[in-house]
């Protein structure tokens, strides 16, 4: 057996592959061991998923989806109090409610006598809907992208040495286990649903979906990976730094989620 990402033999890795990141609440899709070896899963993980993890996206969408790490804890998140004009730190303390802290031990004074004297005021928290557009969440999104097509690729034993030998695939590669700080490999990046939307089915009035993934082949014969995390939708072409092809897809589905395509 032989890594998708490196092409080394990885018979004696012991390693498995979270798709999605297990910090992101990710435990049931999961590529077996030897799909990715231990030495780029260890890479992967400090150099591709820390940094998505620890943007203002990563850590805001943790800390409201109170997703706990692999340690059982959910990030906190930094704001502001103007009154004081001095940072907070807030956590979350479960069943609705907020602890605010400093981040100083000198704020941590002020912060104490201010809300003595008046406990009345305002906490200022940044918000992002999205994720930049930026170097880090396109390698990030490549990573779970070829991880997608390797899931798809194990009910059949053969299909690793077919993954690994695909020419098409190696820009891909290259980018996510070597990197390229001068390309930000194009993701469509959009929201398709609420952060905390409920769906409902038959057996349970009410769930909410972390992350779902699926890939789109288009007429062209264009392989696109399609990632929905806490609602937001990536989309990346797995062949190629590109996304035309995804657009004349999109119009001729009138803007369908291919994670929810009818027909
Ligand atoms: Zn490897």
């Amino acid at each position: 057996m032989r890594c998708i990402f490196c092409k080394q033999n990885s018979d004696s890795c012991v390693s498995v592959e979270h798709i999605v990141p297990e910090s992101l609440g990710n435990t049931e899709h999961i590529l077996p061991k030897g799909w990715v070896c231990d030495s780029c899963n260890n890479y992967l993980a400090s150099k591709v998923e820390q940094p998505f993890m620890e943007s203002l996206f990563g850590r805001n969408s943790r800390f409201w989806m109170q997703v706990p790490n692999k340690k059982g804890r959910v990030p906190s998140v930094i704001g502001l109090y103007p009154k004081l004009r001095t940072k907070v730190e807030l956590f979350q303390a479960g069943a609705g409610k907020l602890l605010v802290g400093a981040t100083s031990v000198e704020d941590r004074t002020k912060l104490d006598d201010s809300l003595e004297k008046n406990p009345n005021g305002n906490f200022y928290v940044p918000v992002t809907d999205l994720p930049d557009s930026d170097y880090v969440t396109s390698r990030f999104i490549a990573k779970i992208g070829l991880e997608i097509l390797a899931h798809r690729c194990l009910i059949n034993p053969d299909w690793n040495k077919d993954l690994v030998e695909m020419p098409e695939l190696d820009e891909l590669r290259a980018y996510v286990r070597r990197g390229n700080p001068n390309l930000i490999w194009p993701i469509n990046i959009r929201r398709i649903y609420k952060q905390d939307f409920l769906f409902a089915d038959a057996e349970c009035s009410g769930y909410e979906v972390l992350h779902e993934f699926d890939i789109l082949v288009t007429e062209r014969n264009e392989f696109y990976a399609v990632i929905a995390i806490f609602g937001v939708e990536f989309v990346i072409n797995l062949g190629g730094p590109e996304l035309d092809g995804y657009h004349s897809w999109f119009k001729n589905n009138k803007g369908q989620s291919p994670l929810y395509k009818t027909n």
